[in-house]
């Protein structure tokens, strides 16, 4: 830090602005990637995440991490947000993001303050490069579909690095196979919509065809189990006349009227209910009240409530339109059907099976405590979105081999001037992902980097023997956009902090015009 003797003893001007900005936020940069690239590929290792109160935590997740790193860097902390941006893209490839990132600026460092380039010519390099990377990746990339084993070999590979990855793939790829071709919309898969990820501690790792909730039936005078549901999804106002009305001072002639009308507003509302021939109800309603739940149990019919967010899910899996009002119960094809609803009391979760609607499964994820199954069922998400990313737009070769095929590519290309040297910058990025799997797995990471170039396309190396293999036959593979989003979110980063010269501290800076600059 500089320290100007003009300025007195008025010296935190000086110190607020800090020169030599490029070297202190690369170094943040690296801080931050180093905590997080030695848990990239299969046999990348877990962080032990530990907090104030002694909690601990072990993970393997990049974003996981990152998040739960406390006190960082203002520009390391854009290393962060990649990587939830990635993870809220794509679901995957947060470590690969970060690690290019980071290897983008070192090198670009080094050309900026060895070479003396200007960062706006390494900037539009590496803009460039970035563009075609994504292009020749795409022309490498093949398509595949749900029946294909390419969908497994997929999941198999993105769950490799994660705790029981497995049997989370085998869970993952079973739920993949029976929603099926159901679970596309307007043209391509959308798994969000169909397949369920719960995770309990209490249970076994488990497979429902059809939905789980976790809830209790609201009485427990009504029976376990229907067979042969028919559903009703009411968000009906089932507290038909309110408390609330009653002053204090109210008469017992008030009292009783209104008690009297409550009674009798309750009936028809719930005779109507089961006038549609409904024997299972879903209520999103806020409050029932107690005639209406006696009457409910009267007529030994099932009732459940779920949340308004359940409620679309629910309607799609058994076909049941949503009642909002009491003329909509007098409405044809209100009620949906099911083989079966029934409570598990022992696991305290409703299961609804045989939905005559679309095609959905629920995964239920255990664990041992509450952090393995937290972390457990953020991989089985992750197996699910990398699934839904191969299938929309295709596979390319997994453990960093399709990254490394392409940097002949990129650096064929003519750029004018110095730009080029930019290029030079994304070759590095695209290297170093193979370079760091094999490192982490004990390996002379550059010396087997040069076999697999050497090797034909799709080429890289096998991660147990050592030796170059084909990863198209070996079954490694990753999704198109889960490197090439990676790549641009490493690509932007680079080019933000490569452009900062000088970290100034400011006031009160207005959020807006802050976010605007992280662009
Ligand atoms: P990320 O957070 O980036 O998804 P991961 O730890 O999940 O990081 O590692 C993903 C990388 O590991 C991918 O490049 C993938 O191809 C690679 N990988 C997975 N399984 C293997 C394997 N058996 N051999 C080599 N590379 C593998
Ligand atoms: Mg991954």
């Amino acid at each position: 830090m500089m320290s100007n003797p003009n300025f007195g003893v008025w010296r935190p001007m000086a110190e607020s602005i800090e020169f030599n900005a490029l070297e202190s936020n690369s170094n943040a940069v690296m801080a931050v990637a180093d905590t997080v690239r030695t848990t990239l590929g299969p046999k990348g290792l877990d962080k032990l995440l530990i907090d104030q109160a002694m909690n601990r935590h072990v993970s393997n997740d990049g974003v996981t991490i990152l998040l739960s790193v406390r006190a960082i860097h203002p520009v390391a902390r854009m290393i962060v947000e990649i990587a939830e941006r990635q993870e809220q893209l794509v679901g995957d490839g947060t470590t690969t993001a970060v690690v290019m990132a980071a290897e983008m600026i070192k090198e670009g460092k080094k050309l900026v303050k060895e070479l003396g380039v200007h960062p706006t010519k390494v900037v539009e390099g590496i803009d460039s490069g970035v563009r075609h990377a994504c292009e020749l990746l795409e022309a490498e990339s093949r398509t595949i579909s749900i029946k294909d084993v390419a969908l497994e070999q997929v999941v198999n590979t993105s769950l490799s690095s994660k705790l029981d990855g497995r049997q989370l793939s085998s869970l993952v790829i079973t739920a993949l196979r029976i929603v099926g071709e159901n679970a596309k919309f307007d043209g391509s898969f959308d798994f969000d919509k169909s397949i369920m990820v719960i995770r309990k501690t209490n249970m076994e790792d488990r497979i429902v065809s059809g939905l789980v909730l976790e809830r209790k039936r609201v009485d427990p005078a009504m029976p376990t189990k229907i067979n042969e549901a028919r559903i009703m999804i009411a968000r009906l106002d089932l507290k038909p006349v309110k408390e609330s009305w009653l002053k204090d001072n109210s008469k017992y002639q008030e009292i009783l009227s209104m008690e009297n009308d409550r009674i009798e507003k309750s009936k028809r509302l719930v005779d109507a209910m089961i006038a549609t021939g409904a024997n299972t109800f879903l209520l999103a309603s806020t409050e029932i009240d107690q005639v209406v739940e006696d009457l409910l149990v009267s007529h030994n019919v099932f009732a459940v409530r779920i949340s308004i967010e359940e409620m679309d899910y629910m309607s799609r899996y058994t076909g049941a339109k949503i009642v909002r009002m009491i003329d909509d119960l007098s409405k044809p094809d209100i009620v949906g059907k099911a083989d079966r609803v029934f409570e598990e009391e022992e696991n305290g979760v409703v299961c609804i099976e045989g939905g005559s609607g679309k095609n959905m499964v629920t995964l239920v994820v255990s664990g041992s405590t509450k952090e393995t199954s937290l972390e457990r069922w953020r991989a089985a998400i992750d197996g699910v979105n990398a699934a839904e990313a191969a299938l929309n737009k295709g596979v390319v070769a997994g453990g960093g081999a399709a990254e490394l095929h392409v940097i002949e590519g990129v650096k064929d290309m003519r750029l004018k001037g110095l730009e080029q040297v930019g290029l030079e910058v994304v070759a590095s990025a695209l290297e170093s992902i193979m370079r760091q799997i094999l490192s982490n797995a004990g390996y002379n990471g550059l010396e087997k980097v040069m076999a697999a170039k050497a090797s034909p396309r799709g080429f890289g190396i096998d991660i147990d023997s050592g030796e170059a293999v084909d990863m198209w036959n070996k079954g490694i593979l990753d999704p198109l956009l889960v490197k090439t989003m990676a790549l641009k979110a490493a690509g932007e980063i680079a080019k933000s902090v490569l452009r900062i010269d000088r970290n100034l501290a400011a006031e009160n800076l207005d959020p807006q015009a802050v976010s605007d600059t992280k662009r």
